[in-house]
């Protein structure tokens, strides 16, 4: 995708963050973390961090930026243990520094615990309230979440607030018994990787909004946001971590628990992850998600045909469907536009003409391959629709004599709530306005989107699916009202 969901540098939209967690006795776990942290990095390259656990005290590293800038030899050396979690973040909510990178860590109990989390709360100010927090306390959800499991660890000194909190230690450890009081409360998209120095948690909300799987490596065990990450260390794919389940891992293995009441769960995974979020080499679901997208290429090029020379994609995400496309309809696949691969996160483009800038600067049109030819450009999502404007803008001056612009989702016309950044309603451009219109402001030739029926079919689920964004049907209740009003 190359439109613009948040304030990027080519205004793409950012994935809110990629976890991981490892337990290998044994094993250098730093050095498996950084891979896996490196494999998930597209999930979140604003900062980086992990905690590792060498039995008696848990260690956390992070800071801002990219995982290599983050960790070099020196510092994964320094990081000797047997267990450990990792993160990579985009912000949601909270502010992007130093404060909110992850690793969360509370200092109670034996050494401390330490969380990640990928998603996002819809519940945040209800739950800072409840313990207390002001408005302001509270920098990001992710730091709630670890505030509230302190908050509910045992204090054996101060039985008054012992009493309090009602809770009743079980055998399972302060770690498991927090969790299990607080994370009913949580509302909204949580996938969660928690750590003190025994034992290992992972965690994926009654929805499983975001994925979670998890993996063997030898005696270990490992969790991760998407199976790529497993694949880099070559542990073994076990299963996903289902909707509303939260597993231990500790020195017997794996076990399951279920902390949420069965009514709540309701399988609703993001149907995002397989149109643009996820890597395409990512298996969910049990789908690799580059066939998926294929698969939405060839349901476009049969339900919106058009005749051209050339099929090409917007790389890197449009470039499957562009394929399907292309098989599908038996017009040659070309490539039009090379990427930069080396530009990363430099500056957060303050206005709208750097950010149409921005995108000459990460993409450069192959000229000889699109002059004086009818161009089908497939791109799997468009939000705001300047940086599409500007692609289509450089395939023009490069010599293209069409452009019939093809989109492999729905229209975008809602905010999602559920970690992933997206700009209000009325910045979004398919919310009030008809495809003609989207048309004449993106000045292609023809335009069309593949159909939310198609779309299912192509991800080959009917139900269980989050598509809020498409359609406006937001599995947990949000206050989407307001932004509606805010548009007229
Ligand atoms: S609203 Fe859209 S982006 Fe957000 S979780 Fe649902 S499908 Fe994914």
């Amino acid at each position: 995708m190359q439109d613009d969901f948040s304030q990027d540098m080519v205004g793409r939209p950012e994935e809110a963050c990629g976890v991981f967690g490892v337990r290998a006795d044994g094993l250098s776990v730093a050095y498996l973390t950084f891979d896996g942290l490196y494999a998930l990095q597209h999930r979140g390259q604003e900062a980086a961090g992990m905690a590792v656990s060498d039995g008696v005290s848990v260690t956390v590293v992070k800071n801002m930026g990219l995982v290599s800038n983050v960790f070099d030899d020196r510092t994964l050396r320094s990081l000797p243990g047997y267990m450990a979690i990792g993160h990579t973040r985009y912000s949601t909510t909270g502010a992007s520094n130093w404060r909110n990178a992850q690793p969360a860590f509370r200092s109670v109990g034996e050494a401390g615990f330490a969380l990640g989390h990928n998603g996002n709360l819809t519940n945040t100010a209800e739950l800072a309230a409840e313990i207390g927090m002001l408005p302001g306390m509270v920098s990001s959800d992710s730091d709630l979440i670890a505030e509230m499991i302190s908050l509910r660890y045992p204090k054996p000194f101060n039985l008054a607030q012992q009493n309090l909190i009602h809770v009743a230690p079980t055998a399972h450890g302060p770690l498991i018994d927090s969790l299990m009081d607080v994370l009913p409360k949580l509302e909204g998209a949580f996938s969660l990787v928690v750590m003190d120095t025994h034992q290992l948690v992972g965690v994926r909300d009654p929805h499983g909004f975001r994925p979670l799987c998890l993996g063997r490596l030898g005696d270990g065990y490992v969790l991760a946001s998407e199976t790529p990450a497993l694949d880099v260390i070559q542990a073994e794919f076990v299963r996903e971590i289902e909707p509303g389940e939260m597993v231990l891992i500790d020195g017997t293995g794996v076990r399951s628990f279920r902390p949420f009441p069965a009514d709540q769960v309701d399988p609703k995974l993001c149907v995002f992850e397989f149109v643009y979020f996820a890597r395409p080499d990512s298996k969910l679901l049990g789908k690799e998600v580059h066939g998926t997208r294929r698969s939405m290429g060839m349901h476009l090029a049969k339900s919106a045909p058009v005749e051209a020379d050339m099929v090409m994609g917007v790389p890197d995400s449009g470039v499957p469907a562009a394929e399907g496309y292309a098989k599908a309809s038996g017009i040659p696949y070309g490539q039009g536009l090379v990427k930069n691969r080396y530009i990363g996160r430099t500056f957060i483009a303050p206005d709208q003409a750097s950010r149409v800038n921005a995108v000459r600067r990460k993409l450069n049109v192959l000229a000889d391959n699109v002059s004086g030819k009818r161009l089908v450009v497939v791109d799997d999502s468009i939000v705001r629709g300047t940086t599409t404007r500007g692609m289509v803008r450089m395939l023009r001056d490069a010599g293209a004599l069409e452009i019939h612009m093809r989109v492999s989702s729905p229209p975008y016309k809602w905010p999602c709530f559920y970690g992933i950044d997206t700009p209000s309603r009325p910045e979004l451009l398919a919310a009030y306005r008809t495809v003609e219109e989207i048309r004449e402001y993106l000045e292609v030739d023809s335009l069309a989107y593949l159909s939310i029926e198609d779309l299912r079919e192509a991800v080959g689920i009917e139900d269980g699916l989050c598509d809020a964004c498409l359609t406006g049907n937001y599995p947990v209740p949000v206050q989407v009202s307001l932004t509606v009003e805010s548009a007229s």
